[in-house]
């Protein structure tokens, strides 16, 4: 048997000659001051509606646009950062179609020339390429208030500039879909054009999906409604499913637009898809074709941060830490940039504690891992746990990453690495710092004034210490007989008993140091 029909023979005892084709269309607000083609202000937040209104995004006749440079940046911002060709005309067409949210009737978008074309974005070492990133403007917004038989429009998000990012059908999994959308989210938070919320509507996903045999693409079908990374990687797993069954009982996929019932956990029909011919598109006449000089891009090139894989390698690299925690700092970047400080800091208190110019190479990945424990351990457990009671309080969840969460948060880097110093040096115990570390994070105090203000200084006296290593013995003679036999146990009891008697403030060294050469006597 030849080699591609044994492999034909081995997909279809596996089932496995049915392989889905994925393409992603995503859209994202952009965090301009004002709209697309008008001075309103672009806010998310404004509760009250119609308030963020005039003549040119309500559709007035006779009014004309105007282009937001700040938009057009943006997107080509972005459009770099996913390593895309930046053509140099570009121009806006309209897509015209009627709904009540649309108040022009037609939608200002790119379907010929955008802005951002044939660029790629890595997920776990995979090209997922990117047919491009275009420009339009939002709609507004309807509501369907509850026992009424009308519904209201808001005109507040009409105009506010939106992107869309547009995939090949390279990915392959519903998982593939979810880590692809999330690590978008991240590039865009980290380029700031974008808060990139998905339970806000800021960042929306629709996914094209056909199952076919082997290479062959299958008929696509749409999946709207995705409003969250869970429901993305839900959604697409079960439209999967569902065409996977309708073709293996040899009937046929209908092209259509499904949403996904988050509830009910299945895609609906909603309607047969339209094509761009239904839309009639054509050029719109009050915009100017647009010219993106070389300058400009160069411009905007200069502009862009280290992105997140970039963080990643240069963390691998400068500070040797796991992956898992690699990714605590790039998920959350002001968790990244906090312990950066802190190091930074940490490493200047090392330096004069121990007298030296420079630390080593060794030394230093010492104390990344040292640090980094009560960053990632201590540290986040108190953030999470206050997060957890202001969500309790306000009734909302709160994302951590998000900058609102840090706003109160009052430790300066300074005063942790000085803080992580004085662990390090030995001058406080590990329950000690647990307590000035809860201080700190009330009052946001520097450690060493919370440790004189709470008497929580140290006790380094050795004839203070051999009275109470003197009353703890005498105390325990079982623990002192089980010594005596050899249960080493026995020992770190023993120095649990009078850190405990000193309320922590023992200096661990000496006490170990003195209980050691006082047992030893005794034996
Ligand atoms: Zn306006």
């Amino acid at each position: 048997m030849a080699r591609w029909q044994n492999n034909y023979q081995e997909k279809r005892k596996t089932g496995m000659n049915y392989s889905p084709a994925i393409g992603l269309e995503i859209h994202v607000e952009l965090n301009t001051k004002s709209k697309m083609f008008c001075s309103c202000l672009n806010d998310p937040d404004e509760r009250h509606p119609n308030i963020n209104v005039c003549p040119i995004c309500l559709g007035h006749p006779g009014t004309l646009p105007v282009i937001n440079q700040e938009a057009v940046r943006k997107v080509i911002e972005t459009g770099l950062s996913l390593n895309c060709q930046i053509p140099k005309y570009s121009k806006f067409d309209r897509k015209n179609y009627f709904y009540p949210d649309l108040p022009k009737g037609y939608q200002v978008s790119q379907l010929y020339m955008p802005f951002c074309k044939e660029g790629f974005l890595k997920i776990d070492n995979k090209k997922i390429r990117i047919r491009e990133v275009h420009l339009e403007e939002d709609t507004g917004k309807l509501v369907h208030p509850e026992g009424v038989d009308y519904s209201l429009v808001d005109f507040n998000r009409a105009g506010i500039p939106l992107m869309e990012l547009v995939t090949e059908p390279d990915i392959t999994s519903a998982k593939e879909a979810k880590d692809f959308a999330q690590e978008l989210q991240l590039i865009l938070r980290y380029l700031d054009v974008s808060a990139a919320d998905m339970e806000k509507g800021q960042l929306r996903v629709e996914a094209n999906i056909s199952v076919g045999k082997s290479q062959k693409l299958g008929t696509k079908v749409e999946i709207k409604n995705l409003n969250s990374f869970r429901a993305v990687k839900q959604g697409i797993d079960h439209e999967i499913k569902r065409q996977t069954e309708i073709l293996e009982s040899g009937k046929k996929v209908i092209q259509e637009t499904r949403g996904w019932n988050e509830v009910k956990g299945v895609t609906v029909g909603q309607r047969e898809k339209e094509e761009a011919h239904d839309y009639r598109y054509f050029p719109e006449p009050d915009l100017p074709p647009l010219d993106t000089s070389k300058l400009l891009i160069n411009e905007i090139k200069a502009e862009i941060p280290e992105l997140p894989q970039q963080k990643r390698e240069r963390f691998k690299k400068e500070y040797e830490i796991e992956d898992k925690e690699i990714e605590t700092f790039v998920s959350n970047k002001g968790l990244g940039d906090y312990f950066e400080k802190v190091m930074s800091e940490l490493r200047n208190w090392v330096k004069a504690i121990e007298n030296k110019k420079k630390i080593s190479r060794e030394e230093f990945l010492k104390l990344t891992k040292f640090c980094l424990n009560y960053i990632i351990t201590d540290l986040q457990g108190l953030l999470k746990r206050k997060s957890v009671t202001r969500a309790l309080v306000k009734g909302q969840e709160e994302d951590l990453s998000s900058s609102s969460a840090d706003k109160d948060f009052l430790i300066t880097p300074e005063n942790f690495a000085e803080f992580a110093a004085l662990i390090y040096e030995g001058k406080i115990s590990s329950k000690i710092a647990k307590m000035v570390l809860l201080e700190m994070f009330k009052t946001g105090a520097d450690p060493s004034h919370i440790i004189r203000e709470k008497g929580l200084t140290q006790i380094t006296d050795t004839n203070e210490i051999k009275k109470i290593i003197k009353e703890v013995i005498s105390k325990n003679p079982k623990a002192i007989e089980d010594f005596r036999k050899g249960k080493e146990n026995a020992f770190q009891y023993l120095i649990g008993q009078i850190m405990a008697k000193t309320g922590g403030k023992a200096n661990p060294q000496i006490v170990r140091d003195i209980l050691n050469r006082t047992l030893t006597k005794i034996k």
